[in-house]
């Protein structure tokens, strides 16, 4: 990582000479895996409307957290249950929760708001939607200093169990989601799948990350082995040395296929039939830039950046739709904020991005007994985006509520979160990991 607001003998000759720069608070991230205790030292208030759905949800937080009350000095994390508001007047319950709390919250807190329409009427789906808008500004007010994440899980079927919306939460609360603020995260999803605990995260999986060789893809293959998932390493050959001692360190096996050969997808749905029960988990994280204005793109890097970024991803995920998916596998797949946003000379990268959200979706809703979410990450410091150039490097961490880049890690958190069960309550969805970019939002 080179951000140069990162060194701290620099802030701290920023800070001592009171020069106007945005120094971007430091992020504390948990790397580790899972346990669980995970929350446990953490100090959570779960508080909002009182009604039955808020006393569910204390009750699957009871044993998860050190529960806390707004008479607290200091919280790590609050919870805010609007479920039920229903009247204009009822979001002064919202009002007073977060205005009793605010300050207490300790430095790199966590705010998760819930959300849900439980009748059709107007007025309380407008009230219910307007603690979107809500939960955004609070995570621009209060997410620049401190490092505090503000984010909404909305659910929008009502037979979605708490239990689900506690485990999505626990995500959210915890310190692997540093990097993601700011951001309204569905829960429609009503079946889920079992698994003994938080310890146990992977165990017994297979998952395959390609472009699993350097980057994201890197960090996500040591997540997923970190809980427990047997990983399935793709890179193109000339990867190999990078792919081979990675695989060293995790355990992981090693297939050099480039994604983009007509023969690769049947190759690698045959290895997994061949040597594993089947796959459970797939990463579809490579993914190439040739960056031109329109008028200036030949044909080769149009064709190039569709054919890893889309085409391969939809002939990879099909093949194993067709034959070699579990049931209820979990299929990650890399967007990115250009995909939403759409940015200058990336006419064919923001199209493949965009288009990986519309396959997420289809996927998702395609009954095909597996879960489909996307990731789009924002401006993350990898070899993709080191050498762009010093302005627009700058732009991309700096305009954003955290004010610096992500990780690898921060991505591969939530890829980890979205390829196992705590994540069964969103499918379909488009999660980004962004710090709270203006870019798209
Ligand atoms: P990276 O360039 O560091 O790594 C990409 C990996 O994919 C490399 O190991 C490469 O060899 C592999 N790869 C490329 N083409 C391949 C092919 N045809 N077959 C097999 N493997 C292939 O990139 P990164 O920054 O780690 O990005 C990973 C993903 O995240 C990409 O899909 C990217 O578009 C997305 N993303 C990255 C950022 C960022 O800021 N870095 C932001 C948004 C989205």
């Amino acid at each position: 990582m080179n951000d140069y607001l990162q060194n701290s003998t620099l802030r701290t000759l920023l800070k001592t000479l009171n020069i106007p720069v945005p120094v971007p608070p430091l992020l504390k991230r948990n790397l580790g895996a899972y346990t669980d205790d995970e929350l446990s030292g953490k100090k959570v208030v779960v508080a909002g409307k009182e009604n039955e759905f808020l006393h569910e949800l204390q009750h699957a937080f009871h044993p998860l957290v050190n529960a806390a009350t707004i008479y607290d000095e200091k919280i790590d994390g609050l919870v805010v249950s609007c479920v039920g508001m229903q009247t204009i007047e009822d979001l002064e319950d919202l009002y007073t929760t977060v205005k009793n709390t605010v300050a207490k919250i300790a430095a790199n807190g966590r705010v998760v708001m819930v959300t849900r329409s439980d009748d059709n009427t107007a007025l309380s789906y407008a009230v219910q939607k307007s603690v979107d808008g809500f939960s955004r500004a609070l995570s621009k007010e209060i997410g620049g200093k401190k490092g505090v994440t503000v984010n909404l899980l909305k659910i929008t079927n009502t037979q979605v169990s708490v239990t689900a919306v506690a485990n999505a939460a626990f995500f959210f609360l915890s310190d692997k989601s540093s990097f993601i603020t700011g951001q309204v995260v569905e829960l429609g999803n009503a079946y889920g799948t079992s698994f003994p605990s938080p310890a146990k995260l992977l165990q017994d999986k297979t998952a395959i990350v390609t472009g699993g060789a350097r980057g994201i893809g890197a960090a996500a293959a040591r997540v997923l082995a970190r809980e427990g998932a047997k990983v399935i390493i793709i890179d193109v050959p000339s990867s190999k040395e990078d792919a081979q001692k990675l695989a060293q360190e995790i355990g992981a096996d090693v297939l050099l296929e480039d994604i983009t050969d007509a023969k690769a997808t049947e190759d690698i749905q045959r290895y997994v039939i061949n040597n594993y029960k089947g796959l459970d988990i797939l990463v579809n994280n490579a993914g190439i830039t040739r960056d031109k204005t329109i008028a200036k793109m030949n044909i080769d890097q149009w064709r190039g950046v569709l054919n890893v970024n889309l085409k391969a991803v939809i002939n990879l995920t099909e093949t194993f739709i067709r034959k070699g998916f579990n049931e209820h596998a979990k299929v990650v797949s890399l967007s990115s904020i250009s995909g939403i946003a759409g940015n200058v000379g990336q006419t064919n990268y923001s199209l493949t991005k965009a288009g990986v959200i519309g396959f997420t979706k289809a996927v998702a809703s395609g009954n095909n007994k597996i879960f489909a979410n996307a990731v789009a990450p924002g401006f993350i410091e990898t070899k993709m985006t080191e050498n762009l150039p010093f302005f627009v490097k700058e732009g991309g961490r700096r305009l954003s509520t955290l004010k610096q880049g992500g990780l690898p890690e921060d991505v591969a958190e939530l890829i980890g979160f979205l390829a196992s069960p705590l994540s069964d309550g969103i499918n379909g969805e488009c999660v980004r990991v962004c710090g709270g970019s203006m870019i798209g939002a």
